[in-house]
């Protein structure tokens, strides 16, 4: 792990269409410097497993590829960054993706007194995030995650992570929910690339690089924002 003294909690942006590699790279920062990657996709993924009231909601709406309320992902987030562990700092991935989850990620950082270092913006093409996504699966025990092509284990069907040997595909990664998802980024959440842009946080990253390469772009702007 990077050593570098951190005078408060960092705070990072992960943005990128679905299947850009926000969850490859977020882990890999969670590694390299301590910090926490929050996935409001796996917290929801989670509040469905639970059947919570906010994961009964959320069902259908992840099904179809389209985003959840405001309400219900904003109120989600809230609690998370309550718990303890986050407080050598987060990596926020797949979350804001509405101006309005913006301006309310604003708000609970100011009462905080923290700050965004950066919003990191992974860019890859249409054609590339479907490549991605359909070929995605994780360890069903740790989550690291996988590509039939572009990352597999060293000894197939084990995870080089944990040693555990049941993988797993989302249930939205599939052809039929890939358009839906993809319209929901473009007319949703790109605007927020402008948004950050205009708070100048924004960094722009070639996300069509693989993944080792992304990652060496990322983390080195990171060692740059946090220190
Ligand atoms: P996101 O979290 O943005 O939806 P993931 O990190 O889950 O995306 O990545 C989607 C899939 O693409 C995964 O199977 C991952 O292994 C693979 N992947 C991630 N980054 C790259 C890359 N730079 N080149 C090729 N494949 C990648
Ligand atoms: P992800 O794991 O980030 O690909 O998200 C999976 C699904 O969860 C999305 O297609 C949305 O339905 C929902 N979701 C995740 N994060 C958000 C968010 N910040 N706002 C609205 N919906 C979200």
């Amino acid at each position: 792990m990077d050593t570098a003294t951190l005078t408060r909690p960092a705070v990072l942006i992960l943005l990128g269409p679905p299947g850009a590699g926000k969850g490859t790279q977020a882990r890999m920062l969670e590694d390299r410097f301590g910090l926490v990657q929050l996935s409001t996709g796996d917290l929801l993924r989670e509040a469905v497993a639970q059947g919570t009231e906010a994961g009964k909601a959320a069902k259908a709406v992840m099904e179809a590829g389209e985003l959840v309320s405001d309400e219900i992902v904003i109120n989600i987030l809230r609690d998370r960054l309550k718990a303890p562990d986050v407080s050598r700092g987060v990596i926020l991935d797949g979350f804001p993706r509405t101006t309005m989850q913006a301006e309310a990620l604003d708000h609970l950082l100011a009462e905080t007194g923290q700050k965004i270092d950066a919003a990191i913006s992974l860019e890859v093409d249409d054609a590339a995030m479907v490549e991605r996504i359909s070929g995605r699966y994780t360890c069903a025990n740790c989550g690291e995650g996988y590509h039939d092509s572009f990352k597999t284990p060293e000894v197939d069907g084990v995870c080089d992570e944990c040693g555990g040997t049941e993988m797993k595909r989302r249930a939205d990664d599939k052809a039929e929910t890939v358009a839906s998802r993809l319209e929901a980024y473009h007319a949703q959440t790109a605007p927020l690339i402008g948004y950050y842009r205009d708070r100048g946080v924004l960094q722009e990253v070639d996300a069509m690089k693989p993944i080792k390469d992304v990652a060496g772009t990322v983390q080195s702007l990171t060692a740059d924002v946090i220190s």
